[in-house]
């Protein structure tokens, strides 16, 4: 009998404390609560087999392209205009839709040029975790602030620190986007302190047949990548590669 009553409240007991820790776990502050929601990302090899995300084009071209972020941005913009056009070479040019509006002379004089121009989203925002939503608003404000300054439509979109999770790729895809990131051996850096000798270096070292290069034309100082990019393309150039828009590179 002692027994049994003794049991009796250790059950009891245990009947709390299980209550007293269900109320407890209810309220627990928000990180515990809320779940952190990891967007999925499919790996490279994924996304290269759908073509929904590129990062080089296929090598049996002798074509090579030049990509310019972060602009139009009167830093970087006009001298490389200059540059191109010194050696009718053609570029594709990622831009931030508010800066298009804040420079629509430069966008349209990228367009002008014959050059393509890309979309890299409205204010620059970096997307990973971003819900469908806020992605949907970025691309389509870049793609309208385009369209009305520079007259041309955009088929490419590359995000911001070139994240590509699920909910970016799919999002872009529905807009009609393709996802342009770089080649891996392609990215000279030239937004840090680097200077020109080692961008032209870097550029060129791997330079190679289907291959996407990055650089940056707006986003702070540029004055390295403006003294290394007129040996890049004639460094390309006697490499016997033609420079091409991402989506001539990409044209089957
Ligand atoms: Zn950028």
């Amino acid at each position: 009998m002692k027994h049994n009553l003794g049991s009796r409240a250790a059950f009891a007991l245990i009947g709390l404390l299980t209550l007293a820790l269900a109320a407890g776990a209810a309220r627990l502050p928000a990180p515990f609560s809320a779940v952190v929601k990891t967007p999925t990302q499919h790996d490279r090899w994924y996304w290269e087999k759908t073509g929904q995300v590129v990062w080089e084009a296929s090598a049996d071209r002798p074509f090579v392209a030049l990509t310019f972020d972060d602009g139009p941005d009167p830093a970087g913009t006009p001298r490389v205009l200059e540059i191109l056009a010194a050696y009718g070479a053609r570029a594709t040019f990622f831009q931030i839709g508010s800066k298009v509006r804040q420079h629509p002379q430069l966008a349209r004089q990228v367009a002008e040029a014959g050059h393509e121009i890309g979309n890299h989203t409205l204010s620059h925002a970096y997307l990973w975790g971003a819900t469908e939503l806020r992605i949907r608003r970025e691309i389509e404000g870049a793609r309208e602030a385009i369209e009305d300054v520079a007259g041309v439509g955009t088929t490419l979109f590359r995000p911001p620190g070139g994240s590509y999770t699920d909910p970016i790729v799919r999002t872009a895809e529905r807009l009609g986007y393709t996802v342009v990131l770089w080649s891996w051996t392609e990215d000279p850096r030239d937004w840090t302190t680097t200077s020109a000798e080692v961008i032209k270096k870097r550029v060129l070292d791997s330079a190679a047949p289907g291959k996407i290069i990055v650089l940056h034309d707006g986003g702070g100082d540029r004055t390295q990548m403006l003294r290394a990019l007129p040996e890049i393309v004639a460094g390309l150039i006697d490499k016997g590669l033609r420079l091409v828009t991402v989506s001539e590179l990409l044209r089957r």
